[in-house]
């Protein structure tokens, strides 16, 4: 199968992704499918996010070479630096493509989940800058937790509701999210965080995405004239990973490596890593590899990095792991946690505790791989970690 043929029209990887929505939402689905395929092939709507991608975000982003980590672990290490991106990750290529979207399907409001904050601070930029209505919505433990978030999205102004149901973290915040689009669809945009989610959002997402892995093949193939070994990133609904994925997917000597958190351990409850321990199933919409228990149950998800920590996984990946042409790994917390302050002092780089996956895999693999050419997407900074960390080494 061509993978770049895919998802079907119905939106599926395989067996996996799909529309497990009511006939309604299916419909105003497809429907947003259909514009977005117009707007791509639009010059005007691809002239001004170009346009937004360069002199907002600040892409490109640069390929760096790590050449204090390099020359200590033996391989060649290179990074994707996602973390300079205005709002300091990945996720503002895609909410700047949804707010976009919105504005050009006449919409007048976004509606958004947020976990740790980091989408719900990108989308409400996003909405600010497009002059959109923003709603977050965010489980009560989470708008307590994590209040620089909260008041953030506050300043550049948003409205956070505040999700009192079930576990009050971010699958309820989902719930509650969704909930309330079928309401209000009809003028509101439901811009999801990452490649998850019915069709058509695993394609947009990655399609905004996608500006990574462009990039990073010809900045690469400009810096050292070849192609990398190894690609890797790390895997929460996967938006990061697929992003720079798509720009080496056909070239079949770079192995692409997706990094999942495995939390405190292998236990159902412990991690994070849907691709290695979850079962086919059904969440928010759409099938993907998922985390539950022997009768079904979706189990909570848990990972030290916040932004990586939910038990389903973007259809794609199950996909690509489905036909090999990626493999996916596990990095568990304390490793994270080594590599996080590994790159802040051998490069002067402090990168966010999800990024900080893929580097710790990166480590592991150039101690094995001598000479080889690794390519990492640093997909965000740590400056929102900063607290967490130094609190956990002294509760260590
Ligand atoms: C949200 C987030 C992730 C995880 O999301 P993906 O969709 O898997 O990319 C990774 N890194 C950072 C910095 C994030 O904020």
């Amino acid at each position: 199968m061509n993978i770049t043929k895919l998802p079907n029209k119905d939106g599926f990887f395989a067996s996996y992704g799909g529309q497990y929505v009511d006939e309604d939402l299916k419909k105003e689905f497809n429907k947003i499918a259909d514009e977005f395929n117009k707007l791509k092939a639009d010059k005007n709507f691809t002239d001004e996010l170009n346009y937004l991608l360069k002199y907002y975000v600040g892409r490109p982003s640069p390929i760096y070479f790590a050449k204090n980590l390099s020359k200590k672990y033996g391989a060649e290490i290179y990074l994707k630096r996602e973390d300079l991106n205005h709002t300091g990750a990945h996720k503002i290529n895609h909410s700047l493509g949804e707010a976009l979207l919105a504005k050009k399907l006449g919409k007048k409001k976004i509606i958004a989940e947020t976990g740790a904050g980091q989408h719900g601070v990108a989308t409400a930029t996003a909405a600010a800058l497009m002059g959109l209505e923003c709603d977050i919505y965010m489980g009560e433990i989470d708008v307590i937790k994590e209040k620089p978030n909260v008041d953030k999205m506050g300043i550049l102004g948003a409205n956070i509701i505040s999700v009192q149901s079930g576990q009050k973290t971010l699958k309820e915040a989902v719930d509650e999210a969704f909930i309330a689009y079928k309401k209000e669809y009809k003028t509101a945009l439901y811009a999801i965080g990452s490649v998850v989610g019915p069709h058509p959002f695993p394609m947009i997402v990655e399609y905004f995405q996608s500006v990574i892995g462009k990039e990073a093949k010809e900045q690469f193939l400009e810096l050292t004239n070849t192609m990398p070994d190894y690609v890797v990133a790390c895997v929460g609904g996967g938006s990061n990973s697929i992003g720079i994925f798509s720009g080496f997917i056909d070239d079949i000597n770079t192995k692409l490596i997706g990094v999942e958190p495995l939390g405190k351990g292998e236990k159902l409850g412990q991690n994070a890593a849907s691709l290695t321990y979850g079962k086919d199933g059904i969440i928010h919409g759409f099938k993907c590899k998922l985390l539950q228990d022997e009768k079904g149950n979706i189990q909570d998800a848990y990972s030290i990095a916040s932004g990586l920590d939910y038990p389903g996984v973007g259809p794609k990946h199950c996909y690509l792991k489905e036909i090999k042409r990626a493999q996916y790994e596990t990095i568990n917390d304390k490793k994270a946690l080594e590599a996080f302050f590994e790159l802040s002092k051998t490069e002067g780089i402090i990168p966010a505790l999800e990024s900080s996956h893929a580097v710790a895999y990166a480590i592991e693999l150039a101690k094995q791989n001598k000479n080889k050419k690794i390519l990492v997407n640093l997909s965000g900074r740590g400056d929102k970690d900063i607290e967490f960390v130094l609190n956990h080494k002294i509760s260590q």
